[in-house]
């Protein structure tokens, strides 16, 4: 067996700096690759210190993850207020339309054949 085919594992340690470095065949050991398969996310260097984290942002809590986090809680939560306001709105609206549509198809079926 050639050694040279030999991979270390890449994925990047949540927390730390250092990646699994397991001896693998393909990019991820079989652990690794097993959670991939699972959905899980590999974690991604913090831009401030390098440290693997699973945040969309990419800080972690030392570098100002958690200010951000903070910021896109509250965010989010005026976000949802707002969605849902706007979701009663256009469901009303909606409505209403179907209403004027029925009206106006009433209005151009005129004369109306009653029989
Ligand atoms: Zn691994
Ligand atoms: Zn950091």
């Amino acid at each position: 067996m050639n050694d040279g085919a030999r991979n270390k594992c890449g994925w990047l340690k949540r927390g730390g700096k250092e990646s699994c470095r397991k001896r693998c065949y393909g990019a991820y050991c079989g652990q690794h690759n097993y959670q991939l398969k699972k959905g899980m996310k590999e974690p991604e260097p913090c831009r401030g210190c390098g440290i693997g984290v699973l945040t969309g942002y990419r800080l972690c809590g030392q570098c100002g993850g958690n200010t951000v986090k903070m910021r896109l809680y509250r965010a989010g939560k005026k976000a949802k207020k707002q969605f849902e306001l706007v979701l009663r709105e256009l469901q009303e609206r909606n409505e209403g339309k179907a209403r004027d549509a029925q009206n106006a198809r009433r209005a151009q079926n005129t004369p109306v054949r009653e029989t």
